[in-house]
């Protein structure tokens, strides 16, 4: 091959040679390769693919209203009528005040302030499912954060500006949607401070994280470290404004219902007489929450005042764990069906069958969550013989079945 005399033309933007690149084409005052081309245009299509997604994430089209939204909510979580009401309300609300306030910029309108919601609920009632199933129905960035990981500034776990990591990473690093955003703080009661006066020595997982959350919930510019999946590496730190988020907070606080029961009893030796006291719902006292009961649990007032609603979750008793047994949309009656239906084996239970298992349930104070290890108990063995078992045959889960599996565990401590 006759060597080339004149130099070859090179891509300007990643310098091969022609003769290295399937083609080269030619601009103005430089070539371009076909890789470099392919490059460039998934570069445009990222981009423009970002932008109109962050469009759609701050542009609200639907305000879902809040029968809407409770509706959504009934389908997967029972009963909880009134914490449904209460944040069907408060995540309307918020959408209204994202549209207000991006309707009117004018300082002298009227502002709407949020209202930050807190959920009192014994453990497995549904804290977390309602804010889960709340996130699935939304279009605005929504992320769960633990309140026990966080501690006071410089010390060993997490500081409080890491709830926000989460929320940027839920809008995929778009600050302006994550400005819009909810989020869910579980476990609030678990850094309550230790006895009802401000502590003499420090508590870095107590007072000092609830004062640095309170500038969370004020709304402030907040300094953000990007820390975690992607890499920013020009930007050390991300400002996010909390203003317009939404703060949901969840907790179990034992043992409140001890500090409401003696103050209701107090009010009501106090004015009322017998009358209120046999009307109280003694099984739930939850329900008569007040913001004093979280101040007297160890919540800063500062911190209880970021929250203006407050709401409870009922314990749930027999009635309402049959109900979730077979009730939600993914109720696990349902799911195992369908898991059944896969090798074309139909699944159907006994109501009684049912009942066993509830029973159980309440037996060894096992909750919704021992509703699972339950089931998985009872159809283990089934679900092991599922392939074998013929096509178009049908399995009946009986009471006895039920009976049979359970003692064989160790759910019943007697045969430990
Ligand atoms: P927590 O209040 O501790 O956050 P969870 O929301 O995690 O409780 O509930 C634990 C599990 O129990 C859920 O995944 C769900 O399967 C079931 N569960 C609890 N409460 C309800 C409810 N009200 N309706 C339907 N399922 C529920």
């Amino acid at each position: 091959m006759a060597k080339k005399t004149t130099p070859e033309n090179h891509c300007s933007f990643c310098g091969r040679r022609e003769s290295e690149t399937r083609l080269l084409l030619t601009g103005m005052n430089g070539f371009i390769c076909d890789s470099c081309v392919e490059q460039a245009s998934q570069i445009v299509a990222e981009h423009l693919g970002r932008s109109s997604a962050a469009h759609n994430r701050n542009s609200i089209n639907h305000i879902p209203q809040p029968q809407e939204i409770k509706n959504y909510l009934d389908q997967y979580v029972i009963g909880q009528e009134d914490a449904k009401r209460v944040l069907s309300v408060a995540v309307y609300n918020h959408y209204k005040r994202l549209k207000y306030s991006a309707e009117h910029d004018d300082t002298n309108d009227v502002e709407i302030e949020k209202s930050n919601i807190i959920i009192v609920g014994e453990t497995g009632t549904g804290k977390t499912l309602l804010a889960r199933t709340i996130a699935r129905m939304l279009d605005v960035p929504f992320c769960i954060a633990d309140a026990t990981t966080l501690t006071e500034a410089g010390y060993v776990g997490d500081d409080v500006e890491n709830v926000l990591v989460r929320l940027l990473q839920a809008a995929d690093y778009d600050v302006s949607a994550a400005e819009r955003g909810i989020v869910f703080i579980d476990e609030i009661d678990k850094i309550a401070r230790k006895g009802d006066n401000p502590s003499i020595t420090r508590d870095v997982s107590g007072e000092g994280v609830q004062q640095a959350l309170l500038k969370l919930l004020e709304g402030a510019v907040v300094n953000v470290p990007p820390n975690g999946g992607r890499k920013h590496p020009e930007q050390q730190m991300i400002q996010v404004n909390t203003r317009n988020i939404l703060f949901i907070a969840g907790g179990a606080f034992d043992g409140i219902d001890r500090n409401i029961a003696s103050r209701l009893k107090s009010n009501v030796i106090g004015y009322s007489g017998t009358r209120t006291r046999e009307n109280l719902d003694r099984d739930n006292m939850l329900r008569y929450v007040l913001p004093m009961d979280l101040k007297h649990f160890g919540l800063i007032p500062e911190l209880v005042g970021r929250f203006p609603r407050l709401t409870y979750l009922n314990p749930l008793d027999h009635d309402a764990l049959r109900r979730i047994l077979s009730e939600p949309k993914n109720a696990l009656t349902k799911q195992y069906q369908a898991l059944f239906k896969m090798d074309d084996v139909e699944l159907v239970y006994d109501n009684a069958a049912l009942d066993a298992i509830v029973d159980t349930a309440v037996a060894y104070k096992l909750g919704a969550r021992g509703l699972r290890s339950i089931m998985e108990n009872v159809m283990t063995d089934l679900m092991f013989d599922l392939p074998t078992l013929a096509k178009g045959s049908k399995v009946r889960i009986t009471k006895k079945m039920v009976l049979d599996k359970i003692n064989k565990s160790n759910i019943n401590p007697s045969l430990k």
